[in-house]
């Protein structure tokens, strides 16, 4: 037997998700000795055994890491074999410099922790906070680092003698795990009332499924805040909670108790079903089937649904005792952050649940619910939140000095730049309420802890109003503004590791342009520092201001009163029909006399104005309502576009939809339905894009392009985009942050952190 001897560099999502117990368990399964460290790049292994038990241990490593490990690079090199080791040890981090470990995101119940709860004999049978090193709570429970029981909500929960044992084998699946609990020493659920009193239920996740199977709605404390939970088959149930929350008609997500029950409900692709099973365990667009016992009020008229799987026991129990689909809606009013204390949580849902299931361990970050769609083939983050925040994005260069990045104004997120990584804080939502900007700050300051940084270096947007721009200012040290449709540009190219220049496509409702202007249908030629804008859209007008975002009538009558110049046929239109004559004629005054009617380039804007127009829809309730469902009754098996002009006598070339307009009403008139009008629109704007894009890479030279912007949340108009732009030059969509605002402070961190270091701007 001959002994030999490997040094083994993994790097991946391979810090936090229990890889070196999992290691060390393997090398004593497989006789080897050694060691297995963590250090600033992942995980190193030295292993020395026979051959046999090497290749053994190495074929281990590939074959089945932890859940939630994603080994991206494995490389293994010979070394002398030692002859003194003969045991195999986890050597302890010694916090090597430039470590940035932060803490890691949260992770889905793991099959093992599924199997002790549903286990009678198991001593965690219905215990609803069991987890292991592979699943758990992780970012949501912590308050300092490092990442340690002491740091975090379950420091006032004394393990006892059976979980100590657990936590200190090596051998064990929970050793270290730092949230390790069971019904004799941990955290545990009551029941109570929406005045707070007390429902004297012997166990509380039976007595909220009885009350969900009634009809009630239940408020239940999650992983990183309150779910409004409520019978996703009853329609009055589903009614109530939507009264009752004012939220009228925005998508409701469901929870489902397996695999099984969501192939019941919609037609799932592989990489749904991947996603939907991942230890990130997102939300999952995916086409609802005809078949389903869903109520109707959960989706009203969008072929999509929201599916998400358990992703903590108390979960897995509640879904198992209701035995149905579960309406699963984050816990606040509407423009309010999710509730994440008791307190709060009866304080503001006294008047929508009717049940509360709480439990008394203590949410440190809040954290929703992140939502994956699949677009041309892969996965988009539509909200990056639980599962992957706090997690970064490898950068290829660095962040030197650190930086803070503020995000846009609405689905905020931020982002901590240093060392390598962007760090992307988790989901805040719109700063529009002091709530939400308190969240924001609180947020940051948390991020900032975990970190240990306090950058000076502060990248915010370049509005001079937003409540972002406004922080950034309360801020020590150099600020930049960055222009937002750059932000998103670059945010891609961070992504992807491009440097520049490329060809960036940044297509959303709004931004604020460099001569104070609303952008939003740029294409941008673009490296970290600067940007040539290379088109753009004729602009609409929004009548009476923000309020036309809304009430997206406004902006239909404003694009038909530039498109039919002053005559639109407004009689025989229905979306004017339905609408007071005195209102339009008001709006149509604005619009002629230009009162307050800002002008807008986002694409957005457009499609509220044939989404409106070709739907006879009035307003939007929730953002983007109107292009969303206009996005969704497009018949894609029509592809032709409707005509449309470039303006070359404007600084930047402008794409004029003033002729597709004219036919889509021509189309309106002539009696045609809104599926092949909506077709034709996303084949136009795709088209369009295509062709300016090639344009520009005439006069400027072959570059890859990026896909960004809200705008290509839509799976549609990405699709049509790619097939007309063919394969000559690569062209990049956004995988791992979200091409909407979302993604945006990942952009502006990385625009800043260059500006810093080569001194433009
Ligand atoms: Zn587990
Ligand atoms: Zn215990
Ligand atoms: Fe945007």
């Amino acid at each position: 037997m001959s002994a030999a001897g490997f040094r083994i560099e993994i790097r991946g999502v391979v810090q936090g998700v229990g890889f070196r117990p999992w290691v060390y368990r393997l090398a004593h399964e497989k006789g080897v000795s050694g060691r297995v460290s963590n250090d600033s790049r992942g995980v190193t292994i030295e292993a020395f055994g026979s051959n046999e038990a090497l290749d053994d241990f190495l074929r281990g490593l590939r074959a089945s890491p932890p859940p939630a490990a994603r080994i991206r690079e494995l490389e293994c090199r010979a070394i002398p074999p030692e002859g003194g080791a003969r045991e195999f040890v986890i050597v302890e981090s010694r916090e090597a410099e430039g470590l940035q470990v932060s803490i890691p995101p949260d992770l889905a119940t793991c099959d093992d922790c599924r199997r002790e709860i549903a286990d009678p004999t198991d001593r965690r049978y219905r215990y609803a906070f069991t987890n292991c090193t592979n699943c758990g709570p992780r970012f949501t429970i912590a308050l300092h680092v490092p990442y340690d029981r002491p740091t975090t909500t379950m420091a006032r929960f004394p393990m006892c003698e059976d979980c100590r044992r657990e936590y200190e084998d090596p051998r064990d699946r929970r050793f270290h795990a730092q949230p390790v609990a069971c019904p004799a020493c941990g955290p545990r659920l009551s029941a109570v009332g929406p005045s707070g009193e007390p429902l004297d239920w012997p166990d509380p996740i039976a007595g909220a499924a009885r009350a969900l199977r009634a009809g009630m709605i239940v408020a239940v404390k999650g992983l990183g805040g309150f779910h409004l939970a409520v019978d996703a088959t009853s329609p009055e149930a589903v009614a109530r909670l939507r009264r009752r929350k004012h939220r009228e008609e925005k998508p409701l997500a469901v929870m489902v108790a397996d695999l099984a029950a969501a192939e019941r409900l919609a037609d799932l692709t592989p990489l749904e079903r991947e996603w939907l099973t991942s230890a990130e365990r997102p939300i999952v667009l995916a086409r609802r089937r005809a078949d389903t016992n869903l109520a109707p009020e959960i989706a009203p008229g969008n072929p999509l649904v929201g599916l998400i799987l358990p992703y903590t026991p108390l979960h897995h129990l509640l879904l198992a005792d209701t035995d149905r689909p579960l309406v699963m809606t984050s816990g606040n009013l509407s423009d309010e952050p999710i509730a994440t204390t008791n307190d709060e949580a009866l304080a503001k849902l006294a008047e929508v649940a009717d049940v509360f299931l709480l439990h008394d361990r203590d949410i440190a970050s809040r954290c929703d619910d992140s939502v994956v769609r699949e677009i041309a083939g892969g996965p988009t983050l539509l909200r990056r939140s639980r599962g992957w925040a706090p997690g970064a994005v490898e950068v290829a260069f660095e962040f030197e000095p650190p930086v803070l990045a503020c995000g846009g104004h609405l689905k905020n997120t931020f982002c901590i730049g240093t060392g390598r990584s962007a760090y992307l804080g988790p989901h805040i939502g719109d700063l529009e309420t002091l709530d939400t900007v308190t969240a924001f700050e609180a947020s940051v300051e948390r991020l900032e802890e975990f970190l240990e940084v306090r950058p000076t270096l502060i990248a915010h947007d370049l509005h001079p109003l937003y409540a972002t721009t406004e922080y950034a200012r309360s801020r020590e040290g150099r600020k930049i503004a960055v222009q937002h449709h750059h932000a998103h540009v670059v945010s891609a190219m961070a992504e992807h590791g491009l440097t520049g220049p490329v060809l960036g496509v940044a297509y959303d409702g709004t931004g604020y342009g460099t001569d104070g202007t609303s952008w939003g249908g740029e294409i941008l030629l673009a490296g970290f520092t600067g940007f040539r804008r290379m088109a753009t859209f004729r602009p609409v007008g929004l009548p009476g201001g923000d309020v036309a975002v809304r009430q997206v009538w406004r902006v239909a009558l404003a694009a038909l009163e530039d498109a039919f110049d002053g005559e639109p046929p407004l009689s025989r239109l229905d979306l004017f029909t339905k609408t007071d004559p005195r209102e339009v004629a008001l709006v149509q005054r604005l619009i002629r006399e230009r009162v307050h009617v800002p002008l807008a380039r986002g694409v957005g804007r457009w499609f509220d104005a044939f989404g409106a127009l070709g739907l006879a829809r009035r307003e939007s309730r929730y953002e983007g309502q109107v292009a969303l469902e206009w996005n969704l009754a497009a018949d894609p098996a029509e592809t032709r576009a409707y005509p449309w002009t470039v303006d070359r006598s404007r600084p930047q070339p402008e794409i004029d939809l003033r002729p597709a307009l004219r036919e889509a009403v021509a189309d309106l008139l002539a009696g045609r339905g809104p599926a092949g009008i909506a077709a034709r629109f996303h084949e136009t704007l795709a088209e369009a894009t295509a062709k300016m894009i090639e344009e520009s890479l005439a006069l400027v030279g072959d570059a890859p392009v990026v896909l960004t912007g809200g705008c290509f949340q839509n799976a549609l108009l990405v699709e049509r985009t790619l097939a007309r732009l063919g394969t000559r030059v690569p062209v990049h969509l956004h995988r791992r942050v979200p091409p909407g605002d979302g993604g945006l402070a990942l952009g502006q961190a990385v625009i800043a952190s260059a500006v810093a270091r080569t001194g433009g701007f």
